[in-house]
């Protein structure tokens, strides 16, 4: 299939062959990631607490800020990633609803990502007694299943994701590329300072460039944002940051360059590809055409995040919210 196709039906209608399971969209707690950030961020601003404040959905940047720049951790956002908010959402709440034991309940991620993987590890990142995530494959191991046990994956037709995570907003689809973490965070964070935003679109913070800098006016704040993706360009931000040569507000670290579109889980062309592409590029483009079609493209908007917050988490940033959705980091030897 051409680089850059939403093959997000299909991936759902294989998984069901490879086993009797429950599928749900990963885009809704992106949603929930952005619910829990934006809050974070504003309490950060209204609360003149530590700022810049960076996010902390991306591993490898987590651990390459604990490795070399410990003195930054308070600048992390304590918001689990997408993946870990889900399997604490699902072994809590879900469990709770369905009368599970948790312990029954065997959480496996598919991600673009190799660094998802320790991130599963992670002694901090727990639900009780049990791991968020018991595994976390990447998108190339799940082709490989795939064709390992004959599906024919172009001939299927498209399949929805389970009932309740499945629907999500345009702000949760375009998580996967660089700055759309960002773009995000700053469409929910806008409609909280100002509630009458219609801010959507940030282009500022859109393309496949290693860094992007933006200054915005939101409900009468000044909020100055950076987007980093690959772990120079990383470097380069947080030394700035340390220099005070740069005072930001908000900044985005994608550890892979153009984010998670091009992770290192992704599948790869070689140099022997003809008609080689842009992948960075063309997915990228994949996520913001699917963000634009969407009637709802703000995660606060989303029903799903309504259901959760009035079952469940109360607010962002709330007791349970805190316990189950945030996490500590720790400093690590070089
Ligand atoms: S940017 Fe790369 S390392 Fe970071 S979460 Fe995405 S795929 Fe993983």
């Amino acid at each position: 299939m051409p680089v850059g196709t939403n093959a997000e039906g299909k991936m759902v209608a294989a998984i069901k062959r490879l086993g009797d399971v429950k599928v749900f969209n990963m885009d809704v707690t992106a949603d929930l990631t952005i619910m829990e950030e934006a809050n974070e961020l504003i309490e950060r601003v209204k609360g003149g607490k530590t700022l810049p404040m960076f996010t902390s959905c991306c591993p490898g940047w987590v651990k390459f800020c604990e490795h070399y720049y410990p003195e930054f951790l308070p600048h992390l956002s304590s918001c689990k990633s997408p993946q870990q908010m889900f399997g604490a959402v699902l072994k809590s709440y879900y469990c709770e609803k369905n009368g599970i034991d948790p312990k029954d309940l065997f959480v496996v991620s598919v991600i673009p990502c190799t660094a998802k993987k320790f991130e599963v590890t992670r002694e901090e990142q727990r639900t009780g007694d049990f791991d968020d995530v018991d595994v976390a494959l990447t998108t190339r191991e799940l082709a490989r299943m795939i064709k390992n046990s004959a599906i024919k994956f172009t001939d299927l037709e498209d399949e929805k994701w389970d009932d309740p995570f499945e629907t999500a907003s345009g702000g949760g689809a375009i998580f996967g590329a660089t700055g759309g973490v960002m773009e995000a965070a700053l469409r929910t964070a806008a409609n909280i300072l100002d509630g009458t935003s219609n801010a959507v679109e940030f282009h500022e913070v859109r393309g496949t460039q290693g860094i992007k800098e933006a200054t915005y006016t939101v409900g009468g704040v000044e909020v100055k944002v950076a987007v980093a993706s690959g772990l120079a360009n990383a470097r380069k931000i947080v030394e700035q940051v340390k220099s005070g040569e740069k005072d930001y507000t908000f900044v985005e670290i994608m550890a892979c360059p153009g984010g998670c579109i091009n992770g290192g889980g992704q599948p790869y062309q070689t140099d022997s590809v003809r008609n080689y592409v842009d992948l960075k590029a063309e997915r990228a483009k994949a996520l913001y055409d699917l963000d634009s079609s969407m009637e709802l493209r703000k995660s606060h908007e989303s029903p799903v995040m309504k259901l959760l917050y009035d079952e469940y988490f109360e607010a962002p940033g709330k007791e349970k919210a805190h316990k189950l959705l945030h996490t500590p980091y720790v400093k690590r030897g070089h």
